[in-house]
């Protein structure tokens, strides 16, 4: 069979369900539901906060060798990479899946049953992801399916929040494979209608105001770094964000200050900007930074005579960068093909995942979910119903081979 590239995704997805490898591998997982299971509560029992994912990071690595993937490490960033080699090195292929939770140091990891539902925080996310990536390696491995081009099976570090996609712009910019990816697939979450084939780009601030602070009476007309926030806050929360392209702002976080009657020497904000379309994003990132900038001046304008004003840093803490990979992309079609043969409707959709780093550098990148259902996503309530998975590794298994194309 030729790769599908030379064919019509169509014909791809269903000259791979008439090879008998491929059937064996879709009834798989069928009959290995519970094993899968199983071994995605293992997986999640491990702790795995952000910048603290290594322990999850050497389970994983340790069950790659286990399952025969070659050149299996934990590279510099914290990723943990393992290869499955074809009969060449390329078309190489990255599958991923992201090892972090959003959750703290503290949080209890321990998975609680209640009859179908597995709970505990990121078990969905990602760790239905982690569990496909294991029951692929696994499938294509006993099942012996002749593979030509390879597949880079990959948990990435730093998805979530602050990790601002650290693992995978070490891959795909720095690591050893950085310059040999020519297509990527990442699970995240659960569903099998969905295809996230376009990139939201956001842009994340730390605005820190540190002034000379003071007694609330006798030192009245000294810089106040609340005042100059709260400004701040107060023309961004009016600014016109159009509906389409959809773009949103966020205060998420502010501090400062010790005490009712004292005037702060410090303050913080944490801003979260979003755009479904560059421009847009620019345009209010652009806005925002020049509404810190006046609000903080004029604070300064006002302040007493002889006092010092107050000092700006404004830090840039996440960058995601926007696009998309064009629906009428190999890797797109195929998806598209593989969830119409499994019965469901596909769901182009946009969405911050591991995909916009790819997509950003022109590789085709998509993000699927890896079947079972799922609720309470980023909160210590979030919810796994496995269920019909074997859908979502079925979907997931007709687009890598049809990427990577079999002998
Ligand atoms: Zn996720």
């Amino acid at each position: 069979m030729s790769s599908v590239l030379k064919t019509l995704p169509a014909l791809t997805v269903r000259n791979l369900l008439s090879t008998p490898e491929v059937a064996r591998a879709l009834h798989f997982f069928e009959t290995n539901a519970e094993g899968i299971t199983d071994e995605q509560i293992r997986i999640c029992s491990i702790p795995a906060s952000p910048f603290n994912e290594h322990e999850r990071a050497v389970y994983l690595s340790k069950r790659f060798s286990e399952l025969g993937l070659s050149e299996v490490e934990v590279d510099e960033e914290g990723n943990c990479l393992g290869l499955l080699e074809g009969s060449s090195r390329s078309p190489l292929m990255v599958v991923s899946a992201h090892l972090d939770t959003v959750f703290s140091k503290e949080t209890d990891f321990t998975i609680v049953r209640r009859e179908n539902r597995l709970l505990a925080p990121g078990i969905a996310d990602d760790g239905c992801g982690l569990a496909a990536l294991i029951a692929l390696a696994q499938v294509i491995r006993t099942e012996q399916i002749p593979i030509e081009g390879s597949i880079l099976f990959v948990g990435t570090v730093g998805e979530e929040g602050e990790g601002n996609l650290r693992g995978v712009r070490y891959l795909l910019t720095k690591g050893r494979w950085a310059t040999k990816v020519n297509s990527f697939l990442s699970f995240d979450g659960p569903g099998v209608d969905r295809i996230t084939n376009r990139a939201l780009g956001s842009r994340r601030y730390r605005v820190e105001l540190v002034g000379p602070g003071g007694h609330s009476w006798g030192d009245f007309g000294v810089p106040n770094p609340v005042h100059a926030i709260g400004r701040a806050i107060s023309r961004l929360a009016v600014y016109p964000a159009p509906k389409e392209p959809r773009t949103t702002f966020n205060v998420g976080r502010i501090e400062g200050g010790t005490s009712v009657n004292a005037i702060p020497g410090r303050a913080t904000m944490e801003v979260d900007l979003r755009s479904a379309a560059e421009s847009e994003l620019r345009r209010l990132d652009a806005f925002f930074r020049r509404t810190v900038r006046e609000a903080v001046d004029e604070e300064n304008v006002k302040r007493r005579a002889g006092d010092p004003e107050l000092r700006l840093k404004l830090d840039l803490i996440g960058e995601r960068p926007t696009g998309e990979t064009p629906s009428d992309s190999p890797l797109v079609e195929l998806a598209i093909e593989a969830t119409r043969m499994l019965g469901f409707e596909p769901r182009l959709d946009q969405s911050s995942t591991d995909s916009n780093l790819p997509i950003s550098l022109g590789i085709p990148a998509i993000t699927l979910g890896a079947g079972g259902t799922s609720g309470y996503s980023h909160t210590l309530d979030e919810w796994y119903d496995p269920r019909d998975r074997d859908k979502g590794l079925k979907r997931g298994l007709l687009v890598i081979l049809g990427m990577t194309g079999m002998k």
